[in-house]
């Protein structure tokens, strides 16, 4: 496990990009976050995707799901799989097309990103609690395997900012669903650690540590930077994770 990432301005100095320097050496990648933000993030990163490029109409494409807390995981290998977005509600995707950009909103969910440096795929999850529990990262990795023949110790994975173990408060009726080692009990309070739990489930699915990177920042500790929506209450405010290759 490791953690390498880091934050700069964007020129508009209205919005944040979080950048992971450890996937420089993959040249044809695009991954990272448009955090806190006064501007629109969508269109904060297509200016970003097309300042040095020449543009193929329609492309780059930015991929937004209808997200909903499932564990349903999309994998897109052609135009007309796009076409699914609109029909149903996903919570993560994979591809190895290019130009498609890959992007989930989150606000304190965990955005998992997943990369096959030697097959060029890449893929981007929304995992919160209820995501976890329903089962979404054995479908993301069964679909990696089933699509695309990529095996869970071939895959680097990146955990970018969410809420964290000192401030996940949860009921008991969600605590329940986790394992005793990822919960943080005082006399008042329960706390997911929901990195831990997501950690462990990828360890038993044979994914390997050391491809295994964590923000380590937690979203409601840190109003300087990232939206919360336990924080803030407020939907409208979400930050968009992408992932994607040129
Ligand atoms: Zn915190």
């Amino acid at each position: 496990m490791r953690n390498n990432f880091q934050k700069e301005i964007l020129s508009d100095k209205k919005t944040y990009l979080l950048s992971f320097p450890f996937l420089n050496r993959y040249g044809y990648l695009n991954c990272g976050m448009i955090l806190k933000n006064k501007g629109d993030p969508q269109r904060t990163l297509l200016e970003l995707l097309t300042k040095d490029q020449k543009q193929r109409s329609g492309y780059p494409k930015l991929v937004i799901p209808k997200q909903r807390h499932t564990r349903k995981v999309l994998p897109i290998s052609s135009e007309d799989d796009l076409k699914l977005l609109e029909k149903s509600c996903f919570d993560g995707f994979l591809t190895k097309l290019k130009n498609v950009y890959l992007c989930i909103q989150v606000a304190d969910c965990i955005p998992l990103f997943g990369i096959a440096p030697e097959k060029k795929m890449v893929g981007l999850l929304h995992v919160g609690w209820r995501g976890l529990v329903s089962g979404i990262l054995t479908e993301f990795l069964s679909k990696v395997k089933k699509e695309f023949k990529v095996a869970p110790q071939d895959l680097m994975l990146i955990m970018g900012p969410h809420i964290r173990g000192c401030c996940y408060e949860v009921s008991c009726g969600v605590a329940a669903l986790f394992d005793r080692d990822t919960l943080i009990c005082d006399k008042k309070r329960i706390k997911v650690n929901l990195e831990k739990a997501l950690l462990k489930k990828l360890r038993i699915a044979g994914v390997k540590e050391k491809n295994i990177f964590i923000s380590g920042e937690c979203t409601f500790c840190h109003p300087e930077f990232y939206f919360s929506f336990r924080r803030e209450k407020d939907k409208f405010k979400r930050m968009l994770a992408f992932i994607g290759m040129n």
